[in-house]
């Protein structure tokens, strides 16, 4: 049994470990066009603002240490075509500049996402960047050293998080956003402007409603061109979304789902027989909505990897689906979401509706006590829980998002919530925790 992957980062290196524990007799090859695998690339924010000090900390596994465990790994080596009838695929040796043709019984593409580059981004100016793998980040940080005014363009997590990085690094920063509000997919409105304005409070501008045009420089970059005037700038990181890298699945044959992401069921199987897919370049279940989505992220890039690594291997593992929870922080605000906004509900055409609690994480009379909203939102006339939206001014606060996510893949109800014996001493919550309190008006 010859395991071919195409991608060794999250999905591709999970898989690669599980095939291996569950098939000890397996020759399992990973080919990665890159020259990192195995690393953390939701830390490189991290190493930016200097909370992890070097882009080596994020490596989980060397190379080395993958083929110590029987996994060869192959770097710099990008694989360019896929045939499914012969069951082989085409590598381009980067280094030696050579094709080889590679067969396999199983095939995985764990090909990831790419940043999306508008047209006025496809640049060669110096300073301007995106942030999705390692040497990204390296050049990223090259930049900082002699940099002293950032533009970001895009309010997503990644912007935000590059933001409160650029500022720690002394860097003026002006953040970009087309949209009305910063964090708008992740968010509902009544939310949006509270993320925002704690970025303003750590020093950012903040423009949104904002089109970008186009850069200026010679050379290097000076400014970014916007429908309201230019933004002077000796850094630009360009953060507005990625595409999943689908290449190869179609020039295989795999069918992509309505989201442009690969199409698999829950075994990560592709519509061509022997071909799986998983990571960032898939698309999942909604287990709230049912539907297709694609929400590329590192949890369940991993959990794809691992079914797909057990099924390529002989095994039944089935990958059970995601409820769409995030979270991320920017300076002192923690902000996370699960399952629906109240937007995304009504968009869905879901008769729901939402309550929010503005209280405390901590027990009130509590040194450590720092401020908490909580927006849950619920079916109406079912009670069924449809979703959790958090911020809180202790970023770890937040976390308790995970209760609402582990509910939402129940089936749960706010009552269900309401009745769950969550822990309290007064340094963690309050006797009646905000979600506890939330759950009580929901239901
Ligand atoms: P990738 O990590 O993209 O790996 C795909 C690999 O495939 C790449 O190494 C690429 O070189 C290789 N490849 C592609 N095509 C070929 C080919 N033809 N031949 C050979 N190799 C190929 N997620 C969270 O959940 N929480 C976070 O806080 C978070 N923060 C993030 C911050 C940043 C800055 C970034 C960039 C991402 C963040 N993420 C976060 C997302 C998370 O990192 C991804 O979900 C995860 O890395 C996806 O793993 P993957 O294996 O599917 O794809």
């Amino acid at each position: 049994m010859r395991i071919v992957i195409v991608g060794g980062v999250a999905a591709g290196m999970s898989a690669a470990s599980r095939a291996r524990r569950f098939n000890p007799d397996a020759q399992i090859v990973v080919f990665d066009r890159g020259e990192y695998v195995s690393y953390g690339a939701c830390g490189l924010p991290y190493v930016i603002g200097g909370e992890v000090e070097d882009f080596g900390d994020l490596v989980a596994r060397t190379p080395e240490q993958m083929r110590a465990r029987g996994i060869s790994v192959r770097t710099q080596q990008e694989v360019t075509g896929v045939d499914a009838r012969a069951a082989t695929v085409t590598v381009l040796d980067r280094e030696a500049g050579r094709t080889m043709t590679e067969p396999f019984d199983r095939l995985l593409l764990a090909t990831g996402v790419s940043a999306v580059r508008p047209a006025w981004a496809q640049t060669d100016l110096g300073g301007v960047h995106v942030l999705r793998d390692i040497p990204d980040g390296q050049a990223l940080e090259a930049s900082v050293a002699g940099a002293r005014r950032a533009c970001i363009i895009g309010g997503g997590y990644i912007g935000l998080e590059l933001a409160e990085a650029l500022r720690a690094r002394g860097l003026s920063v002006v953040l970009l956003e087309r949209g009305p509000e910063v964090a708008g997919r992740m968010l509902d409105p009544q939310l949006q402007a509270q993320v925002r304005e704690e970025l303003e409070r750590g020093g950012v501008d903040v423009r949104c409603g904002v089109t970008v045009e186009g850069l200026t420089g010679t050379g290097r970059v000076t400014g970014v061109q916007t429908d309201a005037g230019l933004v002077r700038a000796d850094l630009v990181v360009v953060a507005v979304g990625v595409k999943p890298n689908v290449e190869l699945a179609r020039a295989a044959g795999v069918r992509l789902g309505k989201t442009g992401a690969v199409a698999v069921n829950a075994r990560q199987e592709t519509n061509v027989p022997g071909i799986y897919s998983a990571g960032d370049n898939t698309q999942s279940t909604h287990r709230v909505t049912r539907r297709s989505v694609h929400i590329p992220l590192g949890l369940p890039a991993n959990r794809m990897g691992r079914v797909a690594g057990v099924n390529m291997a002989g095994g039944n593992a089935r990958f059970p689906g995601v409820v769409g929870t995030g979270i991320f922080k920017t300076f002192e605000l923690g902000v996370a979401r699960t399952g629906l906004t109240q937007t995304e509900a009504e968009e869905l055409g879901l008769n729901a509706v939402s309550v929010d609690v503005t209280s405390t994480d901590h027990a009130g009379y509590h040194a450590s006590s720092r401020p908490i909203h909580v927006r849950l939102t619920g079916e109406k006339g079912t009670g069924r829980l449809l979703g959790a939206q958090l911020l809180g001014r202790n970023h770890l606060s937040v976390k308790r998002v995970d209760v609402v996510a582990a509910l939402l893949g129940t089936r749960a109800t706010a009552q269900d919530l309401f009745d769950a014996d969550l822990a309290y001493a007064p340094p963690f919550s309050g006797v009646w925790d905000v979600l506890l309190v939330a759950a009580d008006r929901l239901h």
